[in-house]
């Protein structure tokens, strides 16, 4: 498990990893500080991971949300 620095956070509903107190993809403000795993999307039109998990946006993304 990793213990994410201060302003670095995952979103719960998309996963997606953030910085700040708002997900810039989703808008939401429910973030957790600490996830597992790590997930970096580039091109997530190419990525079966990325469709798997429905992730439309480039960008890191963990794997697993506390
Ligand atoms: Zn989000």
């Amino acid at each position: 498990m990793k213990q994410a620095s201060v302003k670095e956070r995952v979103c719960r509903n998309c996963k997606r990893i953030v910085v700040g107190d708002t997900c810039d993809l989703c808008g939401s403000t429910n973030l957790a500080s600490t996830y597992q795993g790590l997930l970096i999307i580039i091109k997530p039109e190419l990525s079966e991971i990325a469709a798997l998990l429905n992730i439309k946006k480039e960008g890191y993304y963990a794997v697993k949300v506390k």
